[in-house]
């Protein structure tokens, strides 16, 4: 059957060949003169697949602005005949399905262009590598095929690609202006890196928190490739960077992925020799955080590999650089071209060994975890809804989860105490096993603490999931049994009739969506600021109850708006049927708060950090779907403020505020609004006049703390000039897991423990406030739960506010110093920031 489709095929293609154009005769001119539209990119890309038989598109989603998500898969006419049995081989091997591979052995090599759409010569490259892998005249690189899968994605971001391609259209000189001081190498805010909400695509591989992402990584389970390369760019005078990478490797990096990056680069070099082309290998891209486009798919058995050309929206189509040569478009894009292809070459060459270690990294994985522990346990008496999303996450990223079959008492270690102890695993209990297919990312994702190597990172050095989800969990060394896992559901219980009011405990981020659903609905909701007892349930601070009075206006659908809305998020509501309670306040009391429906203004632009505003902005339109005005810094001390109940100025230096205008928001404030200031925002606001935020408590501290660095600033002259690099780790906090205080009597902390663990982004410390609510604090640096913080940035937490309120008037200041919503992960932060805009207040 194969062998005739084969015969029918390849005249055919033989004959189709002919009309296969190259980029320049489709586009109209030579690659590195304009840069293509994304369009047009996937025009050139269905176009090779109509006249080449051995080309295939697969589109895999839509970006937020509707551009199309596609690959390429290219190899031989008769691999692409059985193009899925080999694919589905591929997964056998590493177990991942069931079945034994009977198909030839081929190598998968995946190349991704432009997750950051202002590096953007890395598109134009994917349109030349292309076009050189379907030329069939090209008889070396049509035998690599023989033996190699080849996809291509010509755009990760699209929507941040067009940024800067439409940008540097409406902004570039008639001939390119070489000079870097000219505007078309001066991208505005917030430049074309990001996607449509200005997120990092390079950071969101593991967490998937944006449509890219997620709708990429679905068609990537679904090949795991053997190598995959992620193209980027950096500053106009770097070399080229190609693997080996940096140190700190994660310890779970295989010899043979060390081994296999080195050939890779060996082989480049050879290249880049060849013409003279200078590159670097080695330095500063280290392989650690999980969430890269080169440390995912190592994670996941692959060789993955990050390539660094210069450029960068500084490159512009020419740039003079330092040496005082000028770099162009073309020459960018030829380098991307050549690494593309020579990985494509090496892996041919290897497939054997390629194949052999694929399979050998999840047999062994799943035999044999290389950690400390085995399982990792979520008890089913956490929130329901925590575990559910977890358990979605896990499967969007292809691990498997189990439940325990039996219970039994055993030493684990306790994630919340962070120290081990006797632990009770009971039936029903959530089971993801290091024993699985995919052991070495469950690892790296669940372990208390990341093993590293060494401390000079690039991002992130804690991320253990049971903290980015709040829950309790522990981890175990012996087996567990267990068996498949089920949807762990609470009954919604049947309500009739019309009750007296409906009840909701507060719980996390899906009463967020039901409160904001009803909302829109215009249904009037109350917050219960005490707790309360009825018909022997207990229900904390927080829990929402929505009474039929103050809702006749919606008559006879008011029980069937607020039924539906509870249907449509899973909500299981309590009906009562008497505002009076057996313990605490009733129904009608003060206690009891109508939560007014804000409206509320988002400062976005120069001076406001873009990803900080995109997580927020990201919150509001698709986490919990309330709107948002977004409002510019350029005219924002211009507008009416009392437009606005809650004004949210996001991470960043806010540059735009003076001194008059501080005193203008503090007076909307005392007049009622609510000003929540995020993250290094507060640093504008530090012992101003009006604001009781301060960095030290007393005059005396600040003494102290100042003579403390005299001192040490004495010492560290005579530091030597090698361990420049190193002694600036001293002062990180590299992205480190603390567990905050937390005084859940307050709104700002409504529906959580009396701890938070937080992600601690920054080393900066602010003191107690004065006059005002420390409702989430640290005392100590025993706070440190997970990841790296250096010596001197240790200091810092001693007896510091990370969440506070301040009351002013009839108004009131949020302070969030760690940013609760940073890339949209930090699962448990949600609902804190849900407080901020709709409990606190009322
Ligand atoms: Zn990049």
């Amino acid at each position: 059957m194969r062998n005739a489709l084969i015969q029918i095929l390849l005249p055919v293609s033989v004959l189709f060949a002919g009309g296969l154009k190259s980029p320049a005769e489709f586009l109209g001119y030579e690659l590195g003169d304009y840069f293509t539209y994304h369009h047009r990119v996937v025009s050139y890309y269905e176009h090779v697949a109509d006249v080449a038989s051995n080309v295939k598109i697969i589109p895999y989603g839509k970006t937020y602005e509707q551009r199309p998500l596609m690959v390429a898969v290219i190899s031989s006419d008769e691999n692409m005949t059985m193009l899925d049995d080999l694919r589905m081989d591929n997964l056998k091997r590493a177990g991942l399905i069931k079945g034994k591979a009977s198909g030839k052995k081929v190598g998968i090599v995946w190349l991704s262009y432009n997750v950051h759409g202002n590096e953007a010569s890395s598109t134009e490259a994917a349109m030349k590598t292309l076009h050189a892998l379907a030329d069939r005249k090209n008889k070396s690189i049509q035998k690599w095929l023989e033996n190699t899968i080849v996809i291509l994605d010509p755009c990760i971001n699209p929507d941040g690609r067009d940024r800067y391609a439409d940008w540097f259209r409406m902004t570039g000189n008639r001939w390119p202006d070489k000079d870097p001081l000219s505007r078309e190498h001066m991208e505005p805010w917030p430049g074309g890196r990001t996607n449509h909400y200005y997120f990092d695509l390079n950071r969101d591989w593991a967490w998937q928190t944006q449509i890219e992402s997620e709708s990429r990584i679905a068609l990537y389970n679904k090949w795991m490739p053997h190598v995959h390369v992620d193209f980027h760019e950096q500053g106009v005078n770097n070399p080229y960077y190609f693997a080996p990478a940096a140190e700190p490797f994660h310890e779970y990096i295989t010899d043979w992925q060390r081994e296999l990056q080195t050939m890779i680069g060996k082989n480049h070099a050879k290249y880049f020799d060849e013409n003279n082309w200078l590159y670097f290998t080695k330095e500063i891209f280290d392989l650690l955080y999980p969430s890269y486009g080169d440390t995912y798919p190592t994670y996941n058995g692959a060789i993955g590999m990050t390539y660094e050309q210069a450029g960068h929206s500084r490159g512009g189509l020419a740039v003079e650089t330092e040496d005082g040569d000028t770099l162009t478009l073309k020459d960018r894009l030829t380098h991307h071209h050549t690494t593309g292809l020579s990985t494509v070459e090496v892996a041919s060459q290897n497939v054997d060994r390629i194949v052999a270690e694929f399979t050998k990294f999840f047999v062994e994985g799943k035999k044999k975890p290389q950690g400390e522990y085995n399982h990792y346990i979520i008890p089913k008496s956490n929130n329901i809804d925590k575990v559910n999303d977890l358990k979605e996450w896990l499967d969007k990223n292809g691990i498997e989860h189990r439940v325990a079959s039996a219970g039994k008492s055993v030493k684990g270690f306790n994630y919340k105490i962070g120290k081990k102890e006797q632990v009770r695993l009971n039936k029903g209990d959530l089971v993801v096993s290091a024993k699985q297919p995919k052991s070495v990312l469950v690892q790296v994702l669940f372990e208390p603490r990341t093993a590293l190597v060494d401390t000079l990172t690039y991002d992130l050095t804690a991320w253990s999931l049971p903290y980015v989800y709040g829950l309790d969990a522990f981890a175990i060394k012996g087996d567990v049994k267990s068996s498949t896992a089920r949807h762990f559901t609470s009954k919604l219980k049947e309500i009739s009739g019309s009750p007296y009011a409906y009840i909701l405990p507060w719980k996390g981020i899906h009463d967020l969506k039901f409160l904001a659903y009803l909302f829109k609905n215009n249904i009037v909701v109350r917050v219960s600021y005490e707790p309360f007892e009825m018909g022997g349930v207990k229900y904390g601070r927080g829990t929402l109850v929505i009474t039929r009075k103050g809702n006749e206006r919606h008559g006879h659908s008011f029980d069937e708006i607020v039924r539906n809305s509870a249907q449509k998020f899973g909500r299981s509501l309590k009906a009562a049927s008497t505002g009076l309670v057996s313990k605490g306040k009733d129904f009608g009391s003060s206690s009891m708060r109508v939560v007014k429906r804000p409206k509320v203004g988002l400062i976005s632009g120069d001076g406001v950090g873009s990803y900080s505003f995109g997580e927020v902005w990201h919150f509001f339109e698709r986490q919990i779907e309330f709107p948002v005005t977004v409002l510019g810094s350029d005219y924002f001390t211009r507008i009416p403020k009392h437009d606005f109940d809650v004004l949210i100025l996001p991470g960043g230096s806010h540059s735009y505020l003076n001194k008059e205008f501080l005193n203008e928001l503090r007076h909307w404030v005392r007049s009622g609004g609510r000003l929540i200031i995020m993250d290094s925002a507060m640093d504008k606001f530090v012992d101003q006049k009006g604001f009781g935020l301060k960095k030290f408590a007393t005059d005396e501290e600040k003494k102290a703390s100042e003579d403390k660095d005299k001192e040490r600033n004495l010492t560290e002259r005579l530091k030597p000039y090698k361990d420049r690099q190193r002694s600036g780790l001293s002062q990180n906090a590299y992205g480190s897991i603390v567990k905050v205080k937390m005084d859940n009597s307050h709104p700002l902390a409504f529906g959580y423990d009396d701890s938070y663990f937080s992600l601690k982004l920054r080393n900066r410390r602010y003191a107690y406030l004065p006059k005002g609510w420390n409702v989430g604090t640290i005392q100590d640096s025993t706070a440190i739960v997970s990841g790296f913080v250096g010596y001197k940035a240790q200091e810092n937490f001693r007896e510091s506010m990370v969440f506070g309120v301040e009351e002013i008037g009839r108004g009131e200041v949020v302070y969030l110093s760690n940013n609760p919503l940073f890339r949209a992960f930090w699962y448990n932060g949600k609902m804190l920031f849900g407080n901020a805009i709709f409990i606190l207040g009322n």
